[in-house]
């Protein structure tokens, strides 16, 4: 491009800016690709995004000229732009912030432009013997170099030098000695770092489908560009056969690509093992644990169509495919693909888009589908397809509810020792025979505990005082080895104390359960069982989920312990018990969204139950058997529940009845923080009124239900409206209108759709 281009950088500005393409530079320059441009005197990456007379380019007077355009080729295609152009809108982002996310890490940064790459040294003959006789008088006294040469003809006529030299011991003189007479080349060849390749996986069964299988496989290969599908299956009814069968039209017969979406890979190994068995190569598994340079390898990878098929997290679905033909969001209700962090995306909403744009079908499946994705598809949005029962006649697993509300002295022996009377406090007899039993049979058992350390908080037995994070409105929490007092939100950590810090009391409480307690537990009753704990604080490593699931599966795990990250997605026969310890912990937030996520992870947890042939069974200890979640999950009754809890929502409206963003103010100052809150929220209402307005509202502002997180004070409102365009304009206004002031670091997030309130 010549002239002038706008660009956009990951600041926050809302325009992009313009400047100067340098002559020689001008063939290096071209919409999507990366150029080095000054900005307020330091050096940033930013996007090419258009000419610089395209309408919403900020004018300039005296445009800088480009420093540097790295990209033989563009790295973004333009309906990548696009896509890119829809988030920055809706979310209410700047785009060159929501193009930086869009690119994987290595491609990012002003200072090194040039990814690293990975080289391998390859061995290539250059010489064909065609003949005996040749070959007889070449290698007449160079037995070794022979076989060296035959081997690597064999290989197709080159090979790697590691291999060669290390794998098949060939002595390094003997390869140069071939090098040396002419007969082999050595060179240099980019090597995709896969740290996956070696992670064995899975072959694929290749089950003839069930009837309901084949039905949805028939609806999705007839889907419509831009369709959406929602497959509601129930746990255990066989959704990720479809999604490949499915997959194995659009990649091998119809030549195109496609994304998966799963919620975390880490926490995914089965499915992603099974698309790598049944498309080997051509998958891409981009693992969060990835190093910026392997993820670069992917990236290009898939870029260079080498691999066709994406599979992986949120981000994910901003994969380099060209003609794509399909994309499947697995779990479609979890909550880990809306991002945290601007720009606050959702991969599900932008998997629509880029559906739309690129002329590919959309799947959500889903045993427990989101509210908002289930209303879509009563009004016919989506298209629904069922998988209403287990394949193979397997039926859903029995589900006992435990009332932990009845008094313990009723509960517990009279000749119970006193930690026989605590440990009833955490299980059952009910749960604790079962376990026993599965013991006995040699069974695997699931418990859920959806908090990890040891107890929830430290409290004074004298005057009630609760130990506060000093940063954060949040009680912390209490682990064992290493022994500390840990904030779950800012990760602050200090040593347990000896004396209630007001009233110098010297009995500390531990209450409020975590999963370190329960294997505590767990280990003093059954010694003889085998317990794995899975949580984040057993899986910081890069293949530490993993390794805790191959032990489960290779039998090594009598009772797999964790956090939800045990409810998703895993398939083990030999599971034929599945306790929930506490089924109440999040069930009272002050969130709407509270009873949904309890009801979907009892019923996720509840369906790695008795996936085998000897059938399942489930113990869900709660003190609120009555409410909704517990009874409709208890009963496997999603119909039941979604129709409850949207009369929930519908007075007064929350979403799917309404759209929602929340409006979050903080700063390290409470009076101003909360100042700032109160102008924007009249500032708003005047400005509707005055508009005449009414289909917006807007609720608050008051506290947030966390009021302090990380030293900064937080205060917001909600906005409420029945038309997402409508919301769009107000939630731009808020972002690019109000003014913030300086002092006190005060910040306002716009965010779209939340998935959190807290
Ligand atoms: P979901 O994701 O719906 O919970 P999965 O896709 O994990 O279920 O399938 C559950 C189990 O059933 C897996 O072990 C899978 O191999 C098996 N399975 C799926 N479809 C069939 C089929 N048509 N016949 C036999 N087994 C099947
Ligand atoms: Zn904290």
């Amino acid at each position: 491009m010549k002239g002038l281009v706008s660009v956009a950088v990951p600041l926050p500005f809302f325009k992009p800016l313009t400047y100067l393409v340098p002559d020689a530079l001008a063939a290096r320059v071209a919409v999507g690709s990366r150029v080095v441009v000054p900005v307020r005197g330091r050096r940033e990456m930013g996007i090419v995004v258009g000419n610089g007379d395209s309408p919403g380019a900020a004018a300039v007077v005296s445009p800088k000229p480009i420093a540097e355009a790295p990209d033989a080729q563009p790295v973004l295609t333009t309906s990548l732009i696009d896509v890119c152009r829809w988030i920055a809108a809706y979310y209410v982002a700047p785009l060159g912030v929501v193009l930086r996310t869009a690119l994987p890490a290595a491609l990012t940064g002003a200072e090194s432009p040039e990814p690293s790459v990975k080289t391998r040294r390859v061995a290539t003959l250059t010489t064909e013997l065609p003949t005996l006789l040749e070959r007889d008088r070449t290698f007449a006294r160079a037995k070794k170099q022979r076989e060296l040469f035959e081997l690597i003809e064999s290989l197709g006529g080159s090979a790697p030098v590691e291999l060669l030299v290390e794998r098949m011991s060939f002595s390094p003189t003997v390869l140069k000695g071939l090098e040396e007479r002419g007969l082999v080349a050595i060179g240099e060849e980019v090597v995709a770092r896969d740290p996956f390749a070696s992670r064995a996986s899975a072959a694929d069964p290749r089950h003839a489908p069930t009837l309901a299988q084949q039905q949805a496989i028939d609806a999705l290969g007839a889907g419509k560009p831009g369709g959406v599908f929602l497959l509601h299956g129930v746990t255990g009814s066989g959704k990720t056969l479809v999604y490949l069968d499915f997959l194995r039209t659009v990649v091998n017969d119809r030549g195109r690509t496609a994304i998966v979406l799963v919620p975390e890979i880490a926490l995914t190994p089965q499915t992603v093992s099974r698309f790598r068995a049944v498309f080997g190569n051509k998958v891409a598994v981009l693992h969060s644990a990835l190093s910026d340079g392997e993820r670069y390898d992917a990236w290009l990878a898939l870029k260079r169509g080498d691999k066709r098929i994406a599979v992986g997290a949120r981000s994910a679905i901003f994969a380099p495919l060209e003609n794509l033909g399909a994309i499947v969001v697995d779990e479609e209700h979890e909550t880990s693909y809306k991002q945290g962090e601007a720009p606050r995306y959702h991969a599900r909403e932008v998997a629509m888009v880029r559906a739309r744009a690129q002329g590919a079908v959309v799947v959500l499946g889903s045993a427990t589908p989101s509210l908002e994705s289930w209303s879509n598809a009563r009004s016919g949005k989506y298209r629904l397809l069922s998988l209403p029962d287990r394949v193979g006649g397997g039926r859903l697993p029995s589900v006992r509810v435990v009332d932990m509300r009845v008094p313990k002295d009723q509960k517990i022996s009279p000749h119970a020792t006193t930690s026989e009377s605590l440990a009833r406090l955490v299980l059952s007899e009910e749960l604790e025979t079962a376990l026993r039993a599965r013991l006995e049979r040699r069974e695997q058992s699931i418990l859920l505990l959806n908090r990890r350390g040891y107890a929830s908080f430290v409290q004074c037995a004298q005057c009630g005082e609760v130990d506060v994070c000093p940063n954060c409105s949040i009680t912390l929490t209490y682990h064992r080895a290493p022994e500390r007092l840990i904030c779950h939100y800012c990760q602050h950590a200090e040593a347990p104390r000896q004396r209630c810090q007001r009233c110098g009391g010297s009995v500390l409480k531990q209450r409020g359960l975590g999963t370190q307690q329960v294997e505590r537990i767990l280990a003093e009753r059954m010694p003889s069982s085998r317990i794995a704990r899975m949580d984040v604080d057993t899986t910081s490593g890069k293949w530490a989920h993993a390794d805790i699931l191959d032990r489960v599966a290779r039998g090594d795990v009598d009772v797999l312990l964790g956090t939800q990250m045990i409810a998703k997605g895993l398939d083990f026969p030999n599971v034929t018990l599945v306790g929930v310890v506490d089924a109440d912990v999040g069930i009272n937030l002050p969130d709407f969204r509270a009873s949904e996520r309890c009801f979907q992870l009892l019923s996720q947890v509840a369906g790695r139950a008795g996936r085998g042939p000897k059938g399942g069974e489930v113990f869900i200890q709660t003190r609120v058997p009555g409410h909704h979640a517990v009874v409709c999950a208890v009963a496997h009754d999603y119909d039941r529940f979604v129709n409850k809890e949207l009369e929930g929502r519908s007075d007064p409206p929350y979403p799917p009845a309404i759209r929602l963003a929340n409006v979050v103010f903080s700063g390290t100052r409470e009076e101003d923080t909360a100042r700032l809150a109160t102008e924007t929220a009249d500032r708003l209402r005047a400005l509707l009124e005055r508009k005449g307005d009414p289909d917006i509202t807007i609720v608050g502002p008051s506290k947030c239900p966390i009021e302090r997180i990380k030293n900064r004070w937080r205060w917001h409102f909600m906005l409420k409206s029945r038309n997402a365009a409508q919301l769009t304009r107000v939630a731009r206004y808020i972002a690019e209108r109000i003014p913030v002031p300086s002092k006190g670091q005060l910040r306002i997030v716009v965010d779209r759709d939340p998935v959190s309130l807290l």
